[in-house]
C-alpha cells in the first residue's frame, strides 16, 4: 500500500510496456533482422540491450521532435549492423530490413500480463482513463486494437504537439483530454495518477508536471532496460494492484 493523496479522478496510462508487451515485440523483430543481415552467432540478446538503450540517441532525438520516424529508425538499424559486425545496409537494404522487422514487431504486440484485467476493472468501476504515449497516435491506435486493448483512448502521441515526454505540456493535453471525454472540465494534474515502466519519461516527468505517478516494474523489466535510473515514488510490478491503490484514493 502507498500513500497516494485524494482525490484521484482519472488514470493515465504510457503504453510501450505498460499496457503493451513492446519490448518482447522488439526481441521477436530483432531477433529475426539479426538472423537475416548479421554475422551467424551474434548474442540477440546484446542486440536487444543495444536497441532498448539507443546508444546513437536517434529515438530520443525523434521524441525531442528533431528527427522524423522513418530516419530514427534507418540510423538504428545502421548503428546495429556496425556494432554487431553486419554490413552496412544503405537506403535500399534498409527497406528490406525495415519490412522484415516491422512484420515481426506486429506479430508481436500483445498486452502485459494484467493489462486487460486491469482496464476491465477500471470500466467495473467507472473510473476514467486513457493513454499518451512518445510514439505517433495512429500507429499507437493499431498497437493497442491488435493487443485486444482497443477501448483504451489514445489521448496524446509525439505527433499531438510535435514533442513527446518529458515535456510536462505533454502530459498537462493529457490530463485536459482526459478530463473532455468525461465532462470532467476542472480536472487538474494532482487529480490524475499516471502509471508508466519508464523512471525519467514517465514517473519523474509525471510527477514534476503534478500528476501522481506510480513507476510501473514488470517482472524482468529492469534487465530489458539497464539504464540505472530509478525513482523515488510508488512503485509497483502489478497494474491491478497500482490501480487498488489508485481506487483507494479515489474522490
Ligand atoms: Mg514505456
Amino acid at each position: 500500500m502507498t500513500a497516494l493523496q485524494r482525490p484521484l479522478r482519472a488514470v493515465l496510462f504510457d503504453i510501450d510496456d505498460t499496457l503493451v508487451d513492446t519490448a518482447g515485440a522488439f526481441a521477436g523483430a530483432l531477433a529475426a533482422v539479426a538472423e537475416t543481415h548479421l554475422p551467424e552467432g551474434v548474442d540477440a540478446r546484446a542486440v536487444l540491450s543495444h536497441w532498448r538503450r539507443d546508444p546513437g540517441g536517434h529515438y530520443r532525438a525523434y521524441e525531442a521532435g528533431t528527427l522524423d520516424y522513418g530516419e530514427q529508425r534507418y540510423r538504428r538499424a545502421e548503428l546495429v549492423q556496425s556494432t554487431f559486425g553486419g554490413a552496412r545496409l544503405g537506403r535500399a537494404g534498409f527497406e528490406a530490413w525495415n519490412e522484415q522487422f516491422e512484420r515481426e514487431f506486429v506479430a508481436g504486440w500483445v498486452p502485459m500480463a494484467d493489462a486487460a484485467e486491469a482496464i476491465e476493472l477500471l470500466d467495473r468501476e467507472r473510473m476514467p482513463y486513457g493513454a499518451l504515449s512518445n510514439a505517433c497516435t495512429d500507429y499507437q491506435v493499431k498497437k493497442l486494437t491488435a493487443a485486444g486493448l482497443g477501448r483504451v483512448p489514445m489521448l496524446v502521441g509525439v505527433d499531438t504537439l510535435g514533442f513527446g515526454k518529458p515535456d510536462p505540456r505533454v502530459f498537462h493535453e493529457a490530463v485536459r483530454r482526459v478530463g473532455a471525454l468525461h465532462g470532467l472540465d476542472s480536472l487538474v494534474p494532482a487529480e490524475v495518477a499516471y502509471l508508466g515502466d519508464n523512471p525519467v519519461n514517465d514517473a519523474r516527468a509525471a510527477t514534476d508536471a503534478g500528476l501522481q505517478a506510480i513507476w510501473f516494474t514488470p517482472e524482468g523489466a529492469a534487465d530489458a532496460e539497464p539504464t540505472g535510473e530509478t525513482f523515488a515514488g510508488p512503485r509497483c510490478a502489478s497494474l491491478c494492484e497500482a490501480l487498488g491503490w489508485v481506487l483507494a484514493a479515489r474522490g
